[in-house]
Order: structure tokens, then sequence, then C-alpha cells
């Protein structure tokens, strides 16, 4: 039986998500959507509790979770129809899909796992038990004002975390160290958690794109590549830049002038309509023309919300199009084994007119130099 609760309405933002979701259903010709991902149904209804599923229909919405997240269901979301599992979640979906006598629903396909899918047919005895097409995943591709503006603290945050942990870098300090006192600053200021593993690679470490920070240490004349973001409210950040102690080694002088026109020239390209491939060509071209484009191993970058990888992928391999209302990365980057690499990422808003940078911090060669102290 569904849990009886005081009510509050939901708010605009949610009224206005779950309209645009049942306007996407009803064009897939769905009339029960479950919803699974986390991420995707804070993004729909605001409830950030975890191990749940939300059922959404074309007049209410079912909130199928357990215990530890009663009250926050109370709190997030009292507006919709609460039922509190005592056994597994797949089978209380069943209690719930059976006693509203449905005949079909669409999962996640792109986030059910075909074991979770077996349990569901078995327990919810339906007609047709469909996948749905990414509905929540498009939808979150494009950020509202709302969104942005969280974005925007996100991406303050990392950068005020930054400049303060670039005046304590001393010789001598490990990466570990720096990335414990950048992620230190950003919770600070109010992130809620790193957006993603903080890197921090000295020296030839920087020659992996993924590197892991270690006990490698701060010396004079390294160069330091950091990677890093905030999280608040859900939303992320991610940035990279580099810093030099005492002075830029010569070979990374040189590959970091060519990522940085790159860099420069691909923001340059974001506007609705390019092409992913197309603006990641403009960062490659330029790097191959240097003589580097093997030392660019990855794509230009990716899209950034809720999650610090999503929808879309500015890649060469797509040939899908920017839109108004997408944030993307863009951040080239060149890796020269057994020396070390360099990447620059900033987080850039597609408009209508073109493009914002929503990151600030500088990155010329020069604002990324600081005095070797000990
Ligand atoms: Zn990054
Ligand atoms: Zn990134």
């Amino acid at each position: 039986m569904p849990k009886q609760q005081k009510r509050t309405a939901a708010s605009p933002v949610v009224k206005d998500r779950l309209k645009r979701c049942r306007r996407h259903m009803k064009r897939a010709g769905i009339s029960a959507y479950l919803v699974t991902n986390p991420t995707d149904y804070f993004h729909l209804i605001g409830f950030s509790g975890e191990d749940s599923a939300v059922l959404i229909l074309p007049r209410e919405v079912h909130v199928i979770s357990d215990g530890r997240f009663d009250e926050t269901i109370n709190h997030e979301c009292s507006w919709a129809t609460k039922w509190l599992r005592k056994g597994l979640l797949n089978a209380e979906i069943g209690t719930v899909v059976r006693s509203l006598k449905l005949r079909s629903m669409a999962v996640q396909a792109e986030h059910l796992t075909v074991d979770q899918h077996g349990v569901l047919r078995h327990h919810c005895k339906l007609r047709r038990l469909g996948a749905a097409p990414s509905i929540v995943g498009d939808m979150r591709r494009i950020k509202d004002a709302s969104e942005l503006t969280t974005m925007r603290q996100a991406i303050r945050i990392a950068e005020a975390a930054f400049e303060a942990m670039r005046d304590t870098i001393r010789i001598g300090q490990t990466e570990l160290e720096l990335a414990a006192r950048l992620e230190y600053e950003m919770k600070r200021r109010g992130s809620t958690s790193p957006a993603f593993a903080t890197i921090v690679a000295e020296g030839r470490n920087a020659a992996h794109p993924h590197a892991r920070p270690g006990r490698r240490k701060v010396k004079r004349g390294s160069a330091l590549l950091f990677d890093w973001g905030a999280r608040v409210g859900g939303y992320c950040s991610d940035l990279t830049r580099m810093i030099f102690v005492g002075s830029i080694p010569p070979r990374i002088e040189t590959i970091y002038e060519i990522a940085l026109d790159a860099q420069c020239l691909a923001i340059k390209a974001v506007r609705p309509g390019a092409r992913m491939c197309d603006v990641d060509a403009v960062a490659r071209n330029l790097i191959a023309d240097a003589g580097f484009g093997e030392a660019f191993n990855h794509g230009l970058g990716h899209g950034l919300g809720l999650d610090v990888h999503e929808s879309p992928s500015l890649s060469w391999r797509s040939t899908d199009k920017l839109k108004v209302g997408d944030v993307v990365t863009v951040e080239p980057g060149i890796y020269l084994p057994g020396v070390g690499g360099v990447r620059i990422e900033d987080d850039v808003l597609v408009t209508a007119t073109g493009h914002r940078v929503l990151s600030r911090l500088g990155k010329h060669a020069s604002d990324a130099v600081i005095r070797s102290k000990r």
C-alpha cells in the first residue's frame, strides 16, 4: 500500500520538467515510464535518494524507495505517491505495477542491467516491458537559467579554491597533498564533494591524461597539471590548469602554447548548429599541423551538468550538433610519454549568438608561473 502523507505542491520547475517529460512520453507512445537512474529522477522531480525508482504516469508520479529515504521524500517530493519497500526494489516495483493494473511500461535501457530487466519482467507481469528512448538524458542536455546559476557557482568555487591552493604550493609537497588542499578549499566554499577524483600530476606523471595523484613531489621547475571541479546543488564544474614552479621547462612551454592556441580557436568554433566533429577538428588539426597529432589522444570535450561526463560528446566520433543551452568542456591536451603533458580546460555555454565561456581563470603561460617557495 502507498504511504499516506501530508502533501505540498510540486515546484514550478518540477511541474515544467514533468510536463516536458510527458510530452516526450506521448510522442514515443509511452504511458508508464520507469526512471531508475538516480541522477535522472533527481533532475525530474528533485528527489535525491538512492536505490529507488520513480514511475511517471500521465497524471501521477510514484516514488518507490525504502525507509532510509522516508523523510527525504517528505521533504523533497511529498506531492508524489510514496511506496516504501521492505523487500527488494524490483519486487516492490512489481507490486506497484500490479496494483495500478498497468499493462505496459518503458524502462531506461541505458541504465537498467539485463539481469534487472529479467527480474522486473518476472515481478511486473506486463504485456509489454519496453525500452524508452533517452528522454531525461536529452532533457538534461539543455540547461535552464536556474541550472546555469548553480553551475556558475560550482565554477566560481572551483576557481577561488584553486587560487587559494596556488598560494600554498611549496617545494617538497606531494601531488596528494595538493589535491587534498584543493578539495579542502572547495569544501570550505560550499562544494558538497569534488565533482570527480581530483587530478594533480607533476612532471612526467602529467603524460597520463587521467593521472592519479601520488607521492611525487613538487620541485623547482616542476610542471604541475590540475584537473578538478566542485559540486554544488548536484551540478559539476570541470577545469584544467597548469602551474609552473619558478620557470617553464622549454619543451613543455612549446606544447603549452600549441594547446592554448588550439583551445582558444576551438572555443571560437562553439556555436549552435556546429557539428561536434567539426569543433573537435579545429583543435585537432592545429595540434597535428604543429607535429603533435598523435599526442592528443582523447576527445576535445564533453557535456557537463549533474554528471561530470554527460551528453553531448564533443569528439571526432560524433556528427551530432551543438544546441543552445548545451554546456560543454573544451580541453585539448598534448602528452609526451616520459616527459610530461599539458591540458587546458574551460566550461563553455552554447548561446543563441555563439557561446559564453563560463570559467574565468587566466590561462596565458605567464599566469601559470609561480615563485618557487620552500
Ligand atoms: Zn577535467
Ligand atoms: Zn573534462
